[in-house]
């Protein structure tokens, strides 16, 4: 990478479905994701639902960086188990989609950010599994659903960060107020990951892969803390900041 050209930083997308015939319509993607790499020094480059597996090499060829959005649920066929009724409706084509770009991108050791449905994308590439509702499969545990009615910067819980992780050296800290909108969460995590944060009830927040210079996931949306919480933005700012190394 020449030293004036800014990282690239790829970002997958999500579908809208026809009202009337429930086809795939569009790709659309939060502007709060957008946005963040943007301040953090990053291009946003949107990554769509390519089938072609030759033609998403090529895009993931001119990317830096990835960064792994929130979204709907994965098919739990990927992770061997079947639907829970409460598991919302897959998306195959995306599910296979980010599983490869996860996976090229930590063969490549490109850097990652994984965040909600991301950082349960990354579980499963890694060979990890997920509760498929936490309320219906995780007994104890508190809510983390808090939407669609709550603001989506509501800050719900607290999660409490690993020492020696990279997202402590991150975040400067080791406990951390988070919004909360997820109803899955990770369950058996792969052989190349470990556990960076938890919830006060157990829940992982956060996941990083072993021997990687950068491939961090939160479950909680900093992108949406970060115009008006600078150690959110940090995630952000250090992703692109590996992309340069
Ligand atoms: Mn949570």
């Amino acid at each position: 990478m020449t030293s004036d050209r800014r990282p690239a930083i790829g970002i997958t997308c999500s579908t809208v479905q026809s009202e009337s015939s429930g086809a795939p319509l569009r790709h659309c993607q939060n502007l709060s994701y957008i946005r963040a790499v943007a301040s953090a020094g990053g291009v946003p480059l949107l990554i769509p639902d390519l089938r072609d597996k030759a033609a998403l090499s090529s895009l993931y060829d001119l990317c830096d960086g990835l960064l792994l959005p929130g979204g709907g649920d994965i098919d739990p066929a990927r992770f061997g188990e079947p639907r829970h009724e409460r598991c919302g409706q897959p998306s195959p084509l995306r599910d296979e989609v980010e599983l490869t770009l996860t996976r090229w991108t930590v063969r490549d050791r490109k850097p990652v950010l994984a965040i909600c449905r991301g950082i349960q994308v990354l579980n499963v590439a890694l060979g990890g599994s997920l509760y498929q509702d936490i309320a219906a499969q995780l007994c104890g545990a508190e809510k983390h659903d808090w939407y669609p009615d709550y603001p989506r910067d509501r800050l719900s819980h607290v999660v409490e960060i690993g020492r020696g992780t990279i997202l402590s050296e991150v975040l400067d800290g080791r406990s951390l107020p988070v919004n909360s909108l997820h109803h899955q969460a990770l369950k058996d995590i792969g052989p190349q990951a470990s556990i960076a944060a938890r919830a006060a009830d157990g829940v992982i927040e956060a996941l990083e892969v072993k021997d990687h210079p950068f491939a961090l996931g939160v479950q909680w949306h900093p992108e949406e803390l970060a115009p008006s919480n600078q150690q959110a933005q940090r995630l952000f700012d250090a992703l692109v900041r590996a992309c340069r190394r």
